[in-house]
């Protein structure tokens, strides 16, 4: 869900009067969907993954208790929230839906401000914790990826690749005298330039499926899956030179007129078996010889593609 996007709410009641009354009375602040027995609530939970569903309890063919374990019991719909609304009133009844797992549990009948007033509560609490979901992946000064989802994306990413036997490159770009930076033109013009390094390196993963992240201090990676070692060399190579093209002044650095950053990579060996920490200590030692070799440059293991 898009921040902003309007949320989505199924209903889904056997009973065709209350299914009309409950989507009426959302219609106007949500999207409405509606399901009119278990299979169909599956169905169209799994296909419009809605924010919320308003759940009968008692429906002919699969009650709302079955339909609620279903849907925590499959991954991608598991965390949607879910309200019973039902004609068993007795506490117990409602102990038992709480404790599947529901959100929140109405009696029927209901009432319709009540019934607003809790889909608005539990759409809210949706929102907020998707927010810190976000937060908590997100580092604050560059917005990209923060470590803790690189590690994350990697371990699943590297898995991958060895499972399909598919191609996995990696990067290390760092700043180059960065420290310099900071001591010339101050802390606050650097965190500005960490910005457009992160904001121009984000530009070069275009294909959802590449990450840049903050590895570190001012050192990002970059992960391209299902990327041979030689597109991946050329795509770093083209970062690399559109951040010299940047031509942000650096007077106190040692690799040229403007500031530049130099690159480590490899792309995964999977004939040797190599595992997800070996390819970062391979790469972080191709960042090693980068900056040994003069700065503002591409290392990379194996064998060199053309480039500039
Ligand atoms: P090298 O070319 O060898 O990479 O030299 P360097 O000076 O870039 O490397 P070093 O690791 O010695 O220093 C990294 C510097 O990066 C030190 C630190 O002040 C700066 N730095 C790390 N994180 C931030 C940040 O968030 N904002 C700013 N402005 N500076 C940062
Ligand atoms: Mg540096
Ligand atoms: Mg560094």
């Amino acid at each position: 869900m898009n921040v902003g996007a309007t949320q989505k709410v199924l209903v889904a009641d056997d009973d065709a009067i209350n299914r009309q009354v409950l989507g009426e009375l959302l219609k106007p602040e949500y999207s409405v969907l509606l399901a009119k027995n278990g299979e169909q609530t599956l169905e169209r939970a799994v296909r419009h993954l809605p924010d919320l569903i308003l759940l009968d309890v008692m429906m002919p063919d699969m009650d709302g208790y079955e339909v609620l374990r279903r849907l925590r019991a499959d991954p991608q719909t598991e965390h949607i929230a879910v309200i019973f609304i039902s004609g068993l009133d007795r506490p117990e009844d409602e102990a038992n839906g709480l404790n599947l797992g529901a959100a929140d549990y109405i009696a029927k009948p209901f009432n319709a401000t009540v019934v607003t007033a809790r889909v608005a509560l539990h759409l809210q609490v949706v929102r907020q914790r998707r927010m810190l979901e976000r937060l908590a992946h997100i580092d604050g000064l560059t917005e990209l990826a923060n470590r803790r989802r690189f590690d994350e994306v990697y371990a699943n990413e590297w898995q991958r690749a060895r499972d399909a036997r598919r191609p996995l490159s990696l990067a290390l770009l760092d700043i180059d005298c960065f420290k310099q930076y900071n001591d010339r033109y101050g802390h606050p013009a650097g965190d500005r330039v960490l910005r457009s390094v992160a904001r121009t390196a984000s530009s070069f993963m275009r294909r959802p499926v590449d990450l840049a992240a903050r590895y570190g201090g001012e050192e990002l990676v970059l992960l391209m899956p299902d990327t041979f070692s030689e597109q991946a060399q050329q795509l770093v190579t083209g970062l690399r030179l559109a951040i010299e093209q940047l031509t942000i002044a650096h007077d106190a650095s040692v690799a040229g007129p403007f500031l530049t950053v130099s690159v480590g990579g490899a792309t995964l060996e999977l004939e040797a078996g190599e595992s997800a920490a070996e390819l970062l200590d391979a790469v972080d030692n191709q960042l090693y010889r980068a900056k040994h070799a003069g700065r503002n440059r591409v290392e990379w293991r194996g064998p060199l593609a053309a480039r500039p």
